[in-house]
């Protein structure tokens, strides 16, 4: 029994149940032991699934799987919280040389392990190029068009498993990341998207179950699952925008915890008040190209094949 917890060498204790904690939820300045900190995690995501993330008993889902930290926790939280549900995982393998071999390997062990059917497509296959091959002389760039390209990838691939979902990794950590860095930008569309823009035909409608969960705490919940070691992260990771937000917003979190999950929350209040106004609906067209949404003559992910001359960065007629 745990009597001593005000000692200054004994550990402190979870503040439900006195066990050594693991965890100190800094928000709520309260300390978790390894059980209720996993119980804890586990209700959060089930709620949001319940509501934002809705997910129904009908919806086939496929689990856009990187293999790395996030989409492994996603994937095993999913399988735990939704038994019966149809879950298909699906891995786009970028090209990234060095870092997707041991993520492709620690995917497939996963999806294996939970007996979850697992495919994966390229972007050799899909663009007729790696995102090494893109990224070349412009590795600042590489984020960027990896984001547009591996988006374009997973709902190509949801579409191919006959998906009515997709459920992606995000965390609160990226979801703040993104807020601030189209501010940053001064990205106007973004910053005034609406919670309904981003679908129409042929766009399979994507949920984020872990969008409440900070980073770290999806990692320390894989490790005391048991669910990876460690893993090797994306080589691009700092050389971009979003890299030096990361270090900005963990930075302010760390002084001012709740940073993140406020920046979240403004922007989701926001755009739930731009909901309300009126507005003519922009037409939707077809990407002259590939048929998939677009804005314009062609889709943001054939603007971008486009502005590499290079041979063979098309997207393939095949798939
Ligand atoms: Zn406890
Ligand atoms: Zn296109």
């Amino acid at each position: 029994m745990e009597t001593d917890t005000g000692g200054p060498s004994s550990p402190p204790a979870c503040d439900l149940c006195g066990k050594p904690a693991v965890y100190l939820e800094r928000h709520h300045n309260r300390h978790l032991c390894g059980d209720h900190f996993i119980a804890d995690i586990e209700e959060r995501v089930r709620r949001t699934l319940r509501t934002v993330a809705g997910i129904l008993p009908q919806d086939r889902v496929a689990v856009a799987l990187s293999g790395g930290k996030d989409s492994t926790v996603l994937l095993h939280l999913l399988r735990r919280l939704l038994p019966r549900a149809d879950l298909v995982a699906v891995t786009v393998d970028e090209g990234i040389d060095g870092y997707r071999e041991a993520t492709l390997r620690s995917a497939d062990a996963n999806a294996h392990r939970l007996g979850i059917e697992h495919i994966t497509l390229t972007f050799s296959d899909l663009y007729g190029k790696t995102l090494d091959d893109l990224a070349g002389v412009q590795p600042a760039r590489a984020c960027g068009i990896c984001g547009i390209l591996r988006k374009k990838a997973i709902n190509t691939l949801a579409r191919r498993v006959g998906a009515s979902k997709i459920a992606t990794g995000h965390n609160l950590d990226d979801e703040a990341q993104s807020v601030l860095m189209n501010w940053l930008r001064g990205d106007r569309d973004r910053v005034l998207r609406r919670p309904d823009e981003g679908a129409g035909p042929g766009l399979v409608p994507r949920v984020k179950p872990l969008g409440g969960i900070p980073e770290r705490e999806v990692a320390l919940y894989g490790i005391l699952k048991g669910l990876f070691v460690e893993l090797p992260e994306c080589p691009y990771m700092h050389t971009a925008l979003r890299g030096e937000v990361r270090g900005i917003l963990t930075s302010l979190e760390r002084d001012r915890p709740g940073t993140m999950g406020r920046v979240v929350e403004g922007q989701r209040r926001l755009s739930l008040q731009l909901a309300c106004i009126p507005r003519a609906a922009r037409p939707l067209r077809s990407c002259e190209r590939c048929g998939d949404p677009a804005t314009g003559q062609l889709c943001q992910a054939c603007r971008l094949l486009d502005s590499f001359s290079g041979p063979g960065a098309r997207v393939s007629p095949g798939w």
